[in-house]
C-alpha cells in the first residue's frame, strides 16, 4: 500500500502556497495525501507566528502527534513554517520525536530531508536568500491558484515577525511569474492571486536586464491564455502607485477588488507602527481607486489596542471605517510576537480593552458589510463558479469580480449541463448576507 502524507496548514496565503510545494516534493517522493492523520506515514505541521500564541499552539497540537509517533515509530513528523524559522533549536530540545524542522526558506532541501528522515533530525532552518525555484507543488481542487511574486518582506513593521521568518524581499523574475501562471491556467486555473507579502514593492528584472514593476507585471500576466480572473494580495499603502490603479481599471482580467491594510486610523499609532503612511495619504488612495472603479470592492486587516492606543486614538479608527466603508474588514486585537519591537513597548492596553474595542469594531464593520451587500440587491453579476454549496448541494458557489460570495440556483438549460467549477455564469442577488449574496442564475 501507498505510504500517505497529512498537512496541517495555519496561517496565511503563504503557508497555503508553501503547503502546496510540500506536498509537491511528498508526492514526487511517492507518497499520497489523505485526509487521515490517524493513518499517514508524514504528518506536516506548517505553523504561522503572526496571530496568536504560535509557540504555545504549535508545540500543544505537536503534543498529540508525537502521541502517535510513540505508537508508530516509522511515522515522520515534520515542523514547517514560521514558528519553524523562529524556533528551530527549542523543536529539537522540547520534542526530539519530530524529524524535521524547515523553515521557509529552505523547502529546496525538504526532499532531501525527508529521504533521510530515518536518521538524526534535519533543522533546515538557516537565513540564507535563495528564492526555491523549480519545485514541484501540489494544489488541491480549486479554480484559484496562488502564484508567489515576491518571498520576504524589508518593512520591519514594529508588531510583525515575518522578515525576521521569511526573510528580506527578494522578486521574482517576470518569465518564472509568467511561466506558473500559464502553467496554472493551463491545468485549469481560470483565476490566479499574485502573492507578497508587499506586492507593490515587486521589483523583478526580466532576461533583457529591463526593471519590470508591479503594474508592469500584471500586464505582463493578463495576456496570459486562457486567464478570467487576475487577483492579488498584499498591498502596503506607502508603496501603491496611481499606475497600478491605472493598471486594475484598464487591464480586461484585473478584478476590481483592493485588499488595502490599514491596520489604524490615527497618525501617531501608524508611525508607532513603524507603517510609513499616514490616514491622509491612505484616504487618497482610495478616493484615487474610487474615481477610477466606481464599483469597487475595498477590504482591510486592522489592529486594535496596539501599545500606547488612547481611546481617542481607537475613535479615530471607528471613524475611518465609517468614512471608507469596507467591504469586508479582518480584526485584530494586538498581541506580543516575541522577537518582534512592539514586543518591547511598554505602555500596553489591558486585555478586556483590547475586547471591548474589537467587539465595537466587529458591530460596526458587520453592519457596514450588510448594508454594502444589500446595495447589490436586484443586481446581476458575473460569477467564477467554484463548486456546489455544500450546505445545499442543488445550489452551487463562486465568487463576484468584487471577490463577493454568491451562492445560487442554476436555471436548468436544455441541452445545457448543470455549470461547473470554472464556468463563469450570470446571477441575479436577491438576498444579502456577510460575506455576499444568495441568488438566481440569469441566462443572458
Ligand atoms: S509589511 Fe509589515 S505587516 Fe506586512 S509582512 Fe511586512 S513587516 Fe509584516
Amino acid at each position: 500500500m501507498q505510504d500517505t502524507y497529512f498537512i496541517d496548514t495555519m496561517g496565511c496565503q503563504m503557508n497555503e502556497r508553501d503547503s502546496e510545494t510540500i506536498a509537491g516534493v511528498l508526492e514526487d517522493l511517492g507518497f499520497a495525501p489523505t485526509e487521515d492523520m490517524l493513518t499517514a506515514r508524514v504528518i506536516v505541521l506548517n505553523t504561522c507566528a503572526v496571530r496568536e500564541k504560535p509557540v504555545h499552539k504549535v508545540f500543544s497540537k505537536l503534543g498529540g502527534i508525537c502521541k502517535l509517533k510513540a505508537k508508530r515509530p516509522e511515522m515522520i513528523i515534520i515542523v514547517a513554517g514560521c514558528v519553524a524559522q523562529m524556533a528551530p533549536e527549542e523543536f529539537r530540545r522540547r520534542t526530539p520525536l519530530v524529524d524535521i524542522v524547515v523553515g521557509p526558506r529552505n523547502l529546496s532541501g525538504l526532499a532531501e530531508a525527508i529521504r533521510e528522515a530515518t536518521g538524526e533530525p534535519s533543522v533546515l532552518a538557516d537565513t540564507s536568500e535563495v528564492i526555491p525555484e523549480g519545485l514541484p507543488s501540489s494544489r488541491e481542487d480549486g479554480v484559484n491558484a496562488f502564484v508567489n511574486i515576491t518571498y520576504g518582506c524589508d518593512n520591519f513593521c514594529a508588531y510583525c515577525i515575518v522578515p525576521y521568518t521569511r526573510g528580506r524581499e527578494q522578486s521574482r523574475t517576470p518569465e518564472r511569474v509568467g511561466a506558473e501562471v500559464k502553467q496554472a491556467v493551463e491545468a485549469g486555473r481560470p483565476e490566479v492571486t499574485l502573492l507578497g507579502q508587499n506586492v507593490n514593492s515587486y521589483r523583478g528584472t526580466d532576461e533583457e536586464g529591463k526593471s519590470v514593476d508591479f503594474p508592469d507585471l500584471l500586464a505582463l500576466v493578463d495576456s496570459a491564455d486562457g486567464l478570467k480572473r487576475l487577483r492579488f494580495t498584499t498591498s502596503h499603502p506607502k508603496d501603491l502607485s496611481l499606475k497600478l490603479l491605472d493598471a486594475m481599471r484598464d487591464l480586461p482580467t484585473v478584478c476590481e477588488h483592493l485588499h488595502l491594510p490599514i491596520q489604524a486610523g490615527d497618525d501617531e499609532v501608524l508611525a508607532r507602527m513603524g507603517r510609513k503612511y499616514t490616514r491622509a495619504h491612505y484616504m487618497g488612495i482610495l478616493q484615487a481607486a474610487r474615481e477610477r472603479m466606481p464599483d469597487i470592492a475595498i477590504t482591510t486587516d486592522v489592529m486594535v489596542g496596539f501599545p500606547g492606543e488612547t481611546e481617542e486614538q481607537f475613535e479615530r479608527t471607528v471613524a475611518a471605517f465609517e468614512e471608507i466603508r469596507y467591504d469586508q474588514a479582518f480584526m485584530f486585537m494586538y498581541n506580543d510576537r516575541p522577537g518582534t519591537r512592539a514586543s518591547g513597548f511598554e505602555d500596553k492596553v489591558p486585555e478586556p480593552v483590547k475586547l471591548a474595542r474589537l467587539q465595537q469594531l466587529v458591530d460596526i464593520q458587520n453592519r457596514i458589510s450588510r448594508e454594502k451587500n444589500e446595495a447589490l440587491l436586484g443586481n446581476t453579476y458575473e460569477v467564477l463558479v467554484g463548486g456546489p454549496d455544500l450546505k445545499s448541494p442543488s445550489k452551487l458557489r463562486g465568487r463576484t469580480r468584487t471577490n463577493k460570495l454568491a451562492i445560487f440556483t442554476p436555471r436548468p438549460v436544455p441541452r445545457r449541463a448543470v455549470p461547473a467549477a470554472g464556468d463563469m455564469v450570470y446571477v441575479r442577488a436577491e438576498e444579502a448576507f456577510l460575506w455576499g449574496f444568495t441568488g438566481t442564475e440569469v441566462i443572458e
